[in-house]
């Protein structure tokens, strides 16, 4: 499997703070990565400097053999990295069905797929973003950044705040996205629906990268130490 984004020794400052401290991790295609760490540790800041939208000081990152330090964020997208940020990003005032084609390009992914993957997007497709319920806000996010057909689909608290019904839809489609071999990087707090689609975990302590491996390998030791369960 060939690597598709690698993160090396990346440095983030937040003006005069610094967040990140050396984080490494690589996704290799058809993968489906687990960022994992407590709160504050740097997983939303990582996923931020490999987007480019906040920009790293040091180490590099390279995403399908492109080196994307220097690039705006809209580029870095367009390279084929489709974002479903923390706190989901729709436009309120337009429809599903606006939000969705809005974000389109050609692909595999078309409005069509989306609608079997997240039935309810469909029954709502006239009804304004800011009406939905967050679980089916979370659903046009998802459904909006595959529309853009990624190479590379990150998703940033997949399921946070969401009711149980809506997260255990939320993990099916996650399940279906790695069984049509979508590359995934996401962050999840819920371990028991996270580690089973996870082919590989990287775990974050104060801005570092301190351990990586298989869900497998992860022992109460590790857990204990560095995930608080
Ligand atoms: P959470 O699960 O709580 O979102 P996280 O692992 O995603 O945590 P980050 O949000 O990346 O962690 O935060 C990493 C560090 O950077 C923290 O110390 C945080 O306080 C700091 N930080 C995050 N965003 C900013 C910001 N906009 N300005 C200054 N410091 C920030």
């Amino acid at each position: 499997m060939k690597d598709l984004l690698i993160v090396s020794a990346i440095e983030t400052f937040y003006g005069p703070s610094q967040a990140l401290f050396g984080v490494d991790l690589t996704v290799r295609e058809g993968e489906v990565v687990a960022l994992m760490g407590r709160n504050g540790m740097g997983k939303t800041t990582t996923i931020a400097s490999i987007c480019g939208l906040e920009k790293f000081s040091a180490g590099t990152v390279t995403f399908n053999g492109a080196d994307v330090g220097p690039l705006p964020s809209h580029k870095i997208a367009r390279l084929g990295i489709g974002l479903v940020p923390e706190g989901r990003r729709c436009f309120p005032n337009l429809t599903v069905y606006e939000n969705l084609v809005a974000a389109a390009r050609p692909g595999a992914w078309t409005l069509d797929r989306v609608h079997k993957l997240f039935p309810r997007l469909k029954e709502r497709y006239n009804q304004y973003a800011s009406t939905l319920s967050g679980g089916e806000q979370q659903m046009l996010a998802i459904g909006r950044a595959l529309m853009t057909n990624p190479i590379l689909l990150i998703l940033d608290e997949a399921t946070e705040g969401l009711a149980p019904v809506i997260r255990k839809e939320i993990w099916q489609a996650v399940r279906d996205l790695k069984a049509s071999g979508q590359s995934i990087l996401i962050v999840d707090k819920t371990l028991s629906e996270l580690l089973p689609v996870a082919d590989q975990c990287v775990i974050l302590e104060k801005g570092t990268t301190v351990w990586s491996g298989a869900p497998a390998d992860l022992n109460r030791d590790i857990e204990n130490r560095y995930l608080g369960v």
